[in-house]
């Protein structure tokens, strides 16, 4: 008999909801193996050291959703605290609320607009003569105008993504709400908080489970996927397949610590929307946790590149190219019959946490289901 009737191969979110499911759910013995030396994916957190603070180690994480199924999920195996995420920008014409609303709005433009008044002052700075924007740059000069955009989109996107704006998606632009009220509230969403003690402590309890086998330090390799009756790959999919086609584009990101003190910016996440300043944000960890006190500080600059062999990868480009390129590793994925490849790597989407674990719990569900009637997953 196997040791084990499931590998799952990555101990992020993905990974670990779906181990859950399937432990509770069957009896199958589940491993799960991450390359890394720990659980919990690119929302690992752990304690400084030096100072205590709950470090975001891979970069800010904000719990946030509107499912409520989700919610309660996650509410089952941590205690959140309340934290809204309240961004600043800092820009070449002053530092502002972000994302744009009325105070923004009424700020940048040095007038004192009514919630009605400030919609119309959009709509006559927008570029009408777009009508379906095709991409990052159409969709922030139709509906923004080219003002705040050169302000606080242009420079920021360019230092993101590495690219010329009109090359990415207006879905990136999509992302960050525009509102005409005074909530600066960063997410547009129901529930949001942090887990008190942290993301690494969260995914350790979902993973608590009879029959599932942790192992760390643990690369896949592709050849040992026959041992296991299914794989659950929550890795690239490009190197799945060895890179057989080429590389999948990525953004990683890189955080140089800075030597600092007190309260550093007062606020846990500064943007530098100016393209002359090198980095693009600066985060400060303990206001992530504005239940907790520290007299000592922790705030990292962070910087964006290109994937190079080796690198984290972060963000998926998804250029033109990049979603070609995609459709052939999703074919030769679709002949991988006891393979799934999921969440945010896997299916080389742009996912937040909470999308991630609603997709890997509807998966998961329908996985059981395949299993139990002797069908494919
Ligand atoms: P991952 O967390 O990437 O986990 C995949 C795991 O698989 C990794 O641990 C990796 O080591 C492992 N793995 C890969 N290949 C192999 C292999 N061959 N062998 C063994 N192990 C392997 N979402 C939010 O909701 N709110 C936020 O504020 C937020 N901020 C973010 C900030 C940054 C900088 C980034 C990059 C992402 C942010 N996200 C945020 C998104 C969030 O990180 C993802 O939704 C989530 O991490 C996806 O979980 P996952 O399990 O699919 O992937
Ligand atoms: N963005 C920007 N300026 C900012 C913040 C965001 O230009 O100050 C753009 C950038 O292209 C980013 C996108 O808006 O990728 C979506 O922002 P979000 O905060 O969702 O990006 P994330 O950090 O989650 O990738």
């Amino acid at each position: 008999m196997p040791e084990y009737n499931f590998l799952i191969v990555g101990a992020g979110f993905s990974g670990a909801v779906i181990a859950r499911h399937l432990a509770t759910h069957t009896n199958a013995r589940i491993e799960v193996i991450d390359s890394r030396d720990h659980i919990g994916g690119n929302c690992h957190t752990a304690r400084d050291a030096a100072t205590g603070v709950m470090v975001h180690t891979y970069g800010p994480h904000i719990f946030n959703t509107r499912r409520d199924d989700v919610w309660n999920y996650v509410n089952q195996f941590a205690e959140f605290g309340p934290y809204t995420n309240r961004v600043k920008a800092h820009t070449p014409q002053g530092v502002f609320g972000l994302p744009i609303n009325l105070l923004t709005i009424n700020q940048f433009f040095g007038q004192t607009f009514s919630p009605a008044e400030a919609r119309a002052h959009l709509a006559s700075l927008g570029d009408h003569s777009i009508e379906e924007p095709q991409n990052f740059e159409e969709q922030a000069l139709k509906f923004l105008g080219r003002k705040l955009y050169e302000n606080f989109f242009r420079g920021y996107t360019i230092k993101q993504w590495g690219c010329d704006p009109k090359e990415l998606p207006a879905s990136i632009l999509k992302r960050l709400p525009v509102r005409f009220n005074y909530d600066d509230s960063y997410f547009d969403c129901v529930h949001q908080g942090i887990p008190r003690e942290g993301y690494t402590a969260l995914i350790e309890r979902i993973l608590d489970a009879p029959r599932i086998t942790v192992n760390l330090s643990r690369p896949f390799d592709p050849a040992e996927r026959t041992k296991y009756e299914h794989v659950f790959y929550t890795g690239p999919i490009d190197a799945f397949f060895e890179h057989r086609y080429g590389r999948l584009g990525y953004r990683t990101v890189t955080f140089e610590r800075v030597d600092a003190t007190g309260d550093f910016q007062g606020n846990a996440v500064i943007n530098y929307t100016d393209a002359k300043v090198p980095y693009s944000r600066v985060h400060e960890h303990k206001h992530f946790a504005p239940w907790e006190s520290h007299e000592h500080t922790v705030a990292f600059q962070e910087y964006s590149k290109e994937t190079q062999s080796g690198d984290i990868p972060y963000y998926p480009k998804r250029l033109k190219a990049d979603v070609e390129l995609l459709q052939r590793y999703v074919e030769l994925a679709m002949q991988e019959r006891a393979v799934s490849f999921v969440g945010r790597l896997g299916t080389y989407r742009y996912l937040n946490m909470d999308q991630v674990i609603g997709e890997s719990l509807d998966f998961a569900h329908q996985a059981v289901d395949a299993l139990a009637h002797g069908k494919r997953v």
